[in-house]
């Protein structure tokens, strides 16, 4: 694709997933943006209880603020043998301000006890393209399944990746790294599935 000129801009204030999503939008070939790029973005309130009310709200309120195409994204992670909790209150799991080695060592926690069997989990992520009007165009969600280990493993990656191990490779995201992260993920999954309805919009989308 050809599209240097045209913009998208991602609508996270979250550094770490907005590398990451960043690094996986670069494949479109869109010129990428990010809230730092505005002198006043807004702090959207993130109180939908589904990720895809959150992630519409992420991309339509910052859309009509901005004046500008946004993308929207909400994830987070669910235990089974917790009813799919921490769901989209994984951020603030471990309370409102709580960094990620807290929300980790929570979980660990709440986990404490369960057999391996039983520590199964996903990870879920939504994504909303908004036009410059706050209106929706375009959506997916894809996830990504694995277990929750009895300790953090790994330095990679950032929220829960320590303790989410792929089954298949006995290794945690924090283990196998970016690279392979990209190609498994939640995320990665779900802006691969977008470029589909994403191709056609692109002309629409303003330019640099
Ligand atoms: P939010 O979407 O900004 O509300 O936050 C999502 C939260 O879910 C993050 O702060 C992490 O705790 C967790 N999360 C989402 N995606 C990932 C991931 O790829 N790895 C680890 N944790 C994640």
């Amino acid at each position: 694709m050809t599209t240097d000129s045209h913009v998208i801009v991602l609508g996270t204030h979250n550094r770490k997933k907005g590398r990451e999503l960043s690094e996986l939008v670069a494949t479109w070939g869109l010129t990428v943006k990010t809230l730092a790029d505005f002198p006043a973005p807004l702090c959207v309130v993130e109180d939908g209880a589904t990720f895809a009310e959150n992630a519409r709200r992420k991309a339509c309120q910052q859309a009509r603020h901005l004046g500008t195409w946004v993308l929207g994204e909400d994830s987070g992670l669910a235990v089974a043998a917790l009813g799919g909790r921490p769901g989209v209150c994984s951020a603030r799991y471990a309370g409102p301000q709580a960094t990620d080695a807290a929300n980790t060592q929570h979980l660990l926690e709440e986990l404490q006890g369960v057999p391996a069997a039983q520590r199964w989990a996903h990870y879920v992520c939504h994504i909303t393209l908004a036009d410059a009007g706050g209106v929706v165009r375009a959506e997916s969600e894809a996830c990504c399944h694995g277990r929750i280990t009895t300790a953090p493993r790994g330095t990679a990656g950032f929220g829960y990746d320590p303790v989410f191990e792929i089954a298949e490779y006995h290794r945690t995201f924090a283990e196998l790294g970016d690279a392979v992260k990209a190609v498994l993920s939640h995320r990665g999954r779900a802006v691969r599935r977008l470029l589909a309805a994403l191709r056609p919009l692109i002309p629409q989308l303003p330019s640099s």
